[in-house]
């Protein structure tokens, strides 16, 4: 079965880049377009599960394109992206169709949460419900980790950051992108609490006599094992 495809409409270049990062990353298929005039034509062809819909577009009002894609497709789930809480209150105000509603800044983590839940409402069969990772079992739903069938407790960050570098596994992923998508879109400052947060998946994740499952990539950040690896190829 293929992913699910989600149509990312953001005219903001940086959002638009990291969101269908993270959401590629999530396991989800992403077509991305920065404006409205495109998000209806590609909502046409493609055919996406999702529309994730920022307000603010450079040519058609976001809150029109709304309204024709209910009109056109409404099968197809809006979800809107608004950048302040006034605009919060027209969105929310109207009867635009959309089905939830996102302020930015947002964290990614809460928006694939959101996400999940709306495809789990709208009846479309996830794929990313269940992340494997050799004896690793994440299930995001539940916000479960299992370990050889043996349950493991997180915290709630414990358990972002570790979804998001599972969900990535075999790849690097960079202090800068964790912090964006963990704790949030705007962070500054310390990365500390990263750190931190790796020295704990690392105490309750890792088995005292082998190679952590987390790597650490010197000056740009972290990896998630895909397969188990030996002492010596290990990047501590
Ligand atoms: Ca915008």
């Amino acid at each position: 079965m293929s992913a699910e495809l989600i149509l990312v409409v953001e005219d903001d270049e940086r959002i638009g880049i990291s969101l269908s990062r993270a959401l590629e990353g999530a396991g989800y298929r992403t077509v991305w377009v920065t404006t409205g005039a495109s998000a209806l034509t590609e909502a046409a062809t493609e055919q996406p599960q999702i529309i994730l819909l920022d307000l603010g577009l450079p040519d058609v009002d976001g809150l029109e394109v709304c309204r024709q894609l209910n009109r056109n497709h409404p099968d197809i789930d809006v979800i809107m992206l608004t950048a302040r809480d006034d605009e919060l209150d027209i969105v929310t105000g109207l009867d635009t169709g959309a089905v939830d509603y996102i302020t930015k800044p947002f964290k990614l983590a809460e928006l694939l949460a959101r996400l999940r839940a709306q495809l789990r409402r709208s009846d479309h069969a996830s794929t990313s419900e269940r992340i494997v990772v050799g004896d690793l079992v994440l299930d995001v739903y539940a916000r479960r980790v299992f370990i050889d069938g043996s349950e493991v407790a997180l915290r709630a960050k414990e358990f972002d950051l570790l979804t998001r570098l599972a969900g990535d596994a075999g790849h690097t992923v960079t202090r800068d992108q964790l912090m964006t998508d963990v704790w949030d879109e705007h962070w500054f400052g310390s990365t500390k609490t990263l750190d931190f947060h790796i020295a704990a998946l690392r105490r309750k994740l890792d088995r005292p006599d082998a190679a952590s499952r987390i790597t650490t990539v010197r000056g740009v950040g972290f990896r998630f094992e895909s397969s188990p690896i030996d002492q010596s190829g290990s990047v501590r």
